[in-house]
């Protein structure tokens, strides 16, 4: 079995959840259009790392999605995301902190680990470089709201950075965040993992997997702030038995993708 950050942290977050997903095939429609920018978004981004014209791939990539039947949020659109994008590409470039040498090896670097009883762990690292002259391993997000920086550490308590660092082994990370809002930010965070941080995280790891072996997916719902998840699950309607919502949000998949990493690139 190969798992990934996006398997167990949604096992951790609610073992019936990853049930719903990745047993019984309920995924959530592949038609978020933010999550599809974000993948167009990466590869314009890699376009810049190779010297070529990034807003060029970008409107290529995302055109090829000019007529799909997304459901975009409130205010947004196709023609507001290109723009967003073009400028958050432009802002980068100007900005000029990030560095990928040799981008060919650098960009989505793919990393395993070996887990006990012949079962991995994959992920996909989205750049290995240097933020401010300073080498790192750095992950990419496209996302409409600030991240919180406050208080001061925060970052080292994010996981899929926890994650990023235990399977490479590097302390050094950063979020580089493209903020899609009415002035188009870029945020570039800095954490540095610790050691103990990783081996918990690998510890994690065990004790989820060792989960999803027993068998037993318990629910662990809630509805009330702050530990209300289930109102933004996208497998509620099965809780709820609502058919309308399972058909809204949901379509059958067999297994687990090999694509689920790349619910990693949006938040
Ligand atoms: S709705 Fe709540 S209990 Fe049900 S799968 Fe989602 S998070 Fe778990």
């Amino acid at each position: 079995m190969t798992y990934s950050y996006t398997q167990i942290s949604q096992c951790v977050r609610c073992p019936r959840s990853y049930r719903y997903r990745y047993l019984d095939g309920r995924r959530e429609k592949d038609t978020r259009a933010a999550m599809i920018f974000g993948r167009c978004f990466e590869t314009a981004l890699g376009a810049y790392f190779r010297r070529e014209d990034p807003s060029a791939v970008l409107f290529k990539e995302w055109g090829a999605f000019r007529d799909a039947p997304f459901e975009y949020r409130k205010g947004d659109s196709w023609d507001r995301l290109v723009h967003q994008g073009v400028h958050l590409l432009q802002k980068f470039a100007q900005d000029d902190r990030v560095h990928v040498p040799r981008p060919q090896e650098n960009l989505q670097v793919k990393l395993h680990r070996t887990l006990p009883g012949d079962n991995e762990f994959v992920a996909y690292i989205d750049a290995f470089g240097a933020l401010d002259g300073k080498e790192c391993l750095i992950d990419w997000k496209t996302t409409t709201s600030r991240y919180t920086d406050e208080p001061g550490g925060l970052l080292t308590l994010d996981p899929q950075l926890i994650c990023y660092s235990w399977i490479s082994g590097i302390s050094d990370v950063a979020l580089v965040v493209f903020v899609r809002k009415q002035m188009p930010e870029i945020q570039y965070l800095k954490a540095s993992i610790t050691e103990e941080q990783r081996k918990e995280f690998g510890e994690l790891v065990h004790s989820a997997v060792e989960q999803i072996e027993s068998g037993r997916f318990l629910p662990h719902s809630g509805i009330r702030f702050p530990q209300n998840g289930c109102t933004s699950c996208s497998h509620l309607g099965l809780c709820l038995n609502n058919q309308p919502l399972i058909g809204t949000n949901l379509i059958r998949r067999p297994g687990a993708s090999d694509l689920d990493w790349l619910d990693e690139l949006v938040d």
